[in-house]
């Protein structure tokens, strides 16, 4: 299964190795933030680990597909397509069970910058953070 390296910088940017940052939660620690599952589903997009990103999405979600192994192949073949080069967390917030975080997301499709901004939403499911939509915002 595709993980990102311990020792490594973490692809989410934060400056930290990975396994003092995104790997646990990839691994199936409970996420202790909104940001801190953003930032893992960001790592997750970048290494190709498609079961972290199925898990961590609402049950709710629009993204969220009936079938789940064409949506595997869909995710799968997005990540190994798109070269993914930072992330920056602007802001993040909870209240109770829902959070929101604002980010901009580094990356780049055959060499095309496809960069975006996002203010993202997330619910807390049975003590865990999902992922439930955003919209796109300017970076
Ligand atoms: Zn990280």
């Amino acid at each position: 299964m595709a993980r990102p390296s311990a020792n490594a910088p973490c692809p989410c940017g934060s400056l930290r190795k990975a396994k003092g940052c995104c790997l646990p939660v990839l691994l199936g620690a409970p996420p202790p933030s909104p940001e801190a599952l953003m930032r893992s589903r960001y790592t997750a997009y970048a290494v190709g680990d498609t079961a972290h990103l199925i898990r961590t999405t609402h049950p709710a979600s629009p993204h969220r597909q009936a079938d789940v192994r064409a949506w595997a192949e869909e995710l799968r073949q997005y990540c190994a397509a798109v070269r993914f080069v930072g992330l920056t967390v602007h802001a993040a917030s909870e209240e109770g069970d829902t959070g929101r975080v604002r980010f901009y997301a580094r990356m780049t499709l055959d060499g095309r910058d496809v960069s975006f901004g996002e203010d993202s939403r997330f619910s807390r499911v049975d003590g865990r953070w999902t992922y439930v939509d955003g919209e796109r915002i300017e970076g």
